[in-house]
């Protein structure tokens, strides 16, 4: 990538949209009024020329011109490849809340997808999340979700890049991080102002004994009527005991995550359970609390078939939430040495076919994300029963509500000037430096949300 702008990280993106790795040059002039974008790809040559858009300040200036040059890269590269992407020359991770920016400015986003060359079928799929938003989304600085991470699975499943580690290895842990993590949760709570909601994610959750869960249960001290979510995540960890536990401590939501019902490619992607352990722990957790499922479309081997049958058998249960994830193969997912390069294809019918079968059961998308090397340039996609939507979700990819996180690699997030100004602080990612820093730790989070 050549460029004589300051957009190249920006540019690298739009070109990953259609090859992994390749060269462009780009450069841009200002000539007569006009913006003048060339691209060159493999020797042909573009230039596209727009009149320069008045803009209030510097900062909408700045992005207005980076937009201009990011499409007009992206039309190159379209044109050269011969193909569209979902979405256009967008590549946030936030499509949703660039649409909600655009609509408190202008009272709509249309223009601006079809200006960027998002596909009528991802705007109509905005529309409707925005709508299924309506009555949760609450733009507030003082608004604030509780997040505690759990750090621990029973084994890593091979395409997983999160920050986790096998209880095999890093279980020697699981004493420590619970007394650091409780003090943690403990001094942290007083930097809640109006609380909306309370997450336990991971990692497995479940996976913690029952004594070091009920440690943090009682610290984390839900007030009665809270959203309270639980990642319970792979079924192999759930149990009638756990089960109970939260129920008495106040959990309102369940996360059972199957990613497939397929037992050939549970066992592929490194699970230790079966669809028929899934059906068992869903009967144990579905009367107690809302549920939600997570299913993944693009997992190695599987076929649009495979796919679709795993969304029927997640919509024939019944859960108030099923989310549809794109395959996501980071750096830390083992799958992704194995993998040359994700093709779209049956992706892109996989995740038609599960939308489809889930607006015809009665769901309707109400939180989306996307992220870099998915496979296709698709979304993340969380689908709810009405009234059954989870309001950490809808804040936290949104942005409109601070975050208080707990744990290692947690992030907490102030927000400020009515949610347009963000800032953040990582706790560490490792566990040993987490333990070591837990008083750095707190002290620089009461620096961050006391700067209200
Ligand atoms: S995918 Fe989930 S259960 Fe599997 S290793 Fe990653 S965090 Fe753990």
């Amino acid at each position: 990538m050549t460029t004589n702008t300051p957009y190249g990280a920006d540019l690298g993106e739009v070109l990953k949209l259609f090859v992994p790795d390749g060269e462009i040059g780009h450069e841009l002039t200002y000539e007569n009024g006009q913006a003048v974008n060339r691209v060159v790809i493999g020797g042909k040559q573009y230039c596209f020329s727009d009149p320069v858009r008045a803009a209030d300040n510097a900062l909408e200036k700045k992005r207005y011109e980076k937009r201009a040059v990011k499409l007009a890269v992206y039309k190159a590269l379209s044109d050269f490849y011969g193909k569209e992407m979902p979405w256009g020359a967008l590549t946030g991770i936030r499509p949703s809340k660039l649409a909600y920016q655009e609509i408190e400015k202008r009272g709509e986003f249309k223009t601006l997808f079809d200006e960027m060359r998002v596909s009528a079928q991802k705007r109509r799929l905005i529309e409707a999340l925005v709508e299924t938003q309506r009555g949760i989304y609450e733009k507030n600085d003082d608004n604030a979700d509780f997040f505690v991470f759990i750090p621990f699975c029973p084994s890593k499943c091979n395409y997983c890049s999160f920050v986790t580690a096998d209880i095999a290895r890093s279980g020697r842990y699981i004493p420590a991080y619970t007394d650091a993590l409780v003090e943690e949760i403990e001094q942290s709570k007083r930097f809640v102002k109006k609380l909306r909601s309370i997450y336990i994610g991971g990692g497995t959750p479940a996976a913690l004994p029952l004594a070091e869960l009920e440690r943090v249960l009682a610290a984390v001290e839900a007030p009665r009527g809270t959203e309270y979510t639980f990642e319970a995540g792979r079924p192999d960890c759930i149990t009638k005991e756990n089960v109970a536990l939260l129920k008495r401590y106040g959990v309102t939501r369940v996360c059972v995550n199957p990613q497939t019902f397929n037992d050939e490619t549970l066992l592929r992607i490194g699970r230790r359970h079966t669809a028929a352990d899934i059906r068992e722990k869903y009967a144990l957790v579905k009367d107690l609390f809302s549920v939600n499922m997570d299913l993944i479309a693009g997992l190695v081997g599987e076929t649009p078939e495979d796919f679709a049958r795993s969304v029927d058998a997640a919509i024939a249960l019944c859960p108030d939430n099923i989310t549809v994830h794109t395959l996501c193969l980071k750096s830390g997912a083992e799958l992704k040495e194995k993998t040359s390069y994700l093709s779209g294809e049956g992706v892109s019918a996989m995740v038609e076919y599960a939308h489809a079968a889930l607006a015809a059961a009665g769901y309707r998308p109400y939180y989306l994300y996307r992220q870099k090397y998915m496979a296709g340039n698709l979304e993340n996609t969380g689908y709810t029963l009405p009234g059954k939507a989870c309001v950490y979700n809808v804040d936290t990819m949104e942005e409109i509500s601070a975050t208080v996180a707990c744990g290692a690699n947690a992030v907490s997030k102030a927000v400020f000037d009515g949610c347009e100004r963000i800032e953040r602080y990582k706790n560490p990612k490792d566990i040993p430096t987490y333990l070591a820093k837990l008083p750095e730790i707190i002290v620089k989070k009461k620096q961050l949300f006391q700067k209200k």
